[in-house]
């Protein structure tokens, strides 16, 4: 069947996990697809045979998809460029495309657009996005809208990929989309049925340029909303962009907040998470949705995570009962504050996802009294306001990685009271001791806190090594 795409000349910026299945999908649809990408070794090679196989021209290391300035420029005729998310904005092709009048699209876009090309009835995106607790969001998410008896996926950034949710065999009545602010800023048409930013915190600035273009391009989320934007309430930046969002007549304001909600807001009332958004006569109404018990698990930030997700899914008309159930079959995934174990009274608890001061605050503030192991590559974060903030709740902190006397030193201006124990050692053997030293200064009825506020890339793999470590070294303490 003849699309848009029949003839057309796109080039697909850089191979990979979007990159391959972009180029596949459009080859299948008849357009005349070059592959461009910097890389050229093993596997990018692989990829490049397999591509080829199919008649894609593949162009390796050629300069084109140089950082360096000395791109080879727009491959001969080029009508779309459709890139992988990670490419900075700033790249000389786009330069080159932008002079040229060639528009550019991530895989979100090129998603978006394919959405009932085989003349199924397109499923509506559900879609969040913001610095912290989109996959937990979007699972919750999806979690509902199951128990809602609704076919849907945890797509995007996660799971299931975009382009293969929208091009697959498999029927869908809704997406739950997570989506980062680099596929947010290549995606110019993408209208969500509803959205949420769930926070804003720095992040990726080097990427976006600025805070400020960090935050704009988080915004592209609310655009044409057709229901509902879902903004957090404790950070009025969210609302901000709901206010600055062109969106469908009749799209409404929701907010969410950990306190009794107003009306048109999502909130938690006695141990209760409450609608106040989606009732009848809100102004005197409100719907009971849950138990806060039924969050896991229910700390602060993820009791907001689950509010923003019952926004998206009450916009959608899921019932108050399928938002309870859904939100009890959860299970996050692991790392994301984890109980490991109660060793001697002391709570140890696994947040090694926590890689940014943002997460790490908001993993502090679920515990009365902490042990806190913290440390890694620090990614150019300063770490005062979190020390300050967090100071009345630490017991002790161990500090661990390359980077830790920038935490050390934020200890001394903010918390000089505080007992720090600052391991010298990046070998396989520092996890254990970092425990070790946490359990010494754990009293019962503490919670002894891996939440790193780095990177781990300085002494694992990733932080899934670093939490398994963790986990490890405390198993190793009750044995
Ligand atoms: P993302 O997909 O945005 O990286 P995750 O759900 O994987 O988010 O959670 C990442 C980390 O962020 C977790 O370690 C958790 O402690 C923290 N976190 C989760 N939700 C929030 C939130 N609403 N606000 C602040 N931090 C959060």
């Amino acid at each position: 069947m003849p699309s848009e795409f029949t003839g057309k000349h796109v080039t697909v910026a850089g191979l990979g996990v979007s990159g391959v299945p972009a180029a596949k999908v459009l080859h299948g649809l008849g357009a005349r697809v070059t592959v461009v990408n910097d890389g050229d070794d093993e596997r990018s090679r692989a990829q490049a045979a397999q591509l080829e196989a199919l008649g894609v021209t593949v162009r390796l290391g050629d300069g084109t998809a140089s950082d360096s300035g000395s791109a080879a420029g727009l491959p001969e005729g080029t009508e779309l460029i459709v890139t992988a998310p990670g490419w900075k904005p700033t790249h000389p092709l786009f330069t080159a495309a932008e002079q040229a009048g060639v528009p550019v699209w991530g895989d979100v876009e090129l998603a978006w657009r394919l959405r009932g090309l085989d003349g199924r009835k397109p499923a509506p995106w559900l879609a969040v996005t913001g610095t912290n607790g989109k996959t937990t969001t979007v699972q919750m998410l999806a979690s509902i809208l199951k128990a809602a008896g609704l076919r849907t996926a945890a797509v995007g950034n996660i799971g299931v990929s975009l382009l293969d949710a929208v091009t697959g065999e498999e029927e869908y009545d809704v997406l739950a989309v997570e989506l980062s602010s680099y596929q947010l800023h290549w995606a110019p048409s993408l209208r969500a049925h509803s959205a949420t930013v769930l926070n804003l915190a720095p992040d990726h600035l080097d990427w976006h340029g600025s805070m400020e273009a960090y935050v704009a391009d988080k915004g592209r989320i609310y655009e044409g909303n057709r229901v509902a934007c879902v903004y957090n309430v404790a950070d009025k930046a969210t609302e901000d962009l709901v206010r600055a969002a062109d969106v469908e007549e009749g799209c409404r304001a929701v907010g969410f907040t950990l306190g009794t909600p107003g009306p048109s807001q999502l909130g938690v009332v006695e141990g209760l998470l409450v609608d106040r958004a989606f009732v009848e006569d809100r102004h005197k109404n409100a719907q009971e949705l849950a138990e806060v018990s039924d969050v896991n698990p229910p700390a602060p930030h993820n009791i907001a995570n689950a509010l923003a997700a019952a926004g998206l899914a009450r916009a959608f008309g899921v019932s108050a009962a399928a938002v309870r159930d859904g939100l009890r079959a959860f299970t996050p995934d692991a790392h994301r504050i984890a109980h490991v174990a109660d060793v001697d009274g002391v709570s140890y608890v696994d947040d090694s996802k926590a890689t940014n001061t943002h997460a790490t605050e908001a993993s502090l503030a679920a515990y009365e009294s902490i042990v806190w192991i913290a440390g890694g590559l620090a990614k150019g974060a300063t770490f005062d306001e979190l020390v300050a903030g967090a100071a009345k709740r630490l017991r002790g902190a161990v500090l661990i990685g390359a980077d830790r006397a920038l935490i050390r030193e934020a200890l001394a201006r903010h918390a000089p009271e505080v007992p720090v124990v600052d391991l010298d050692r990046t070998d396989t053997g520092a996890m254990l001791q970092a425990v070790q030293e946490a359990r010494r200064l754990a009293r019962p009825g503490d919670t002894v806190l891996l939440a790193p506020a780095c990177a781990s890339m300085d002494m694992f793999t990733n932080y899934n090594q670093r939490g398994d470590a963790f986990a490890q070294a405390v198993r190793e303490l009750g044995a």
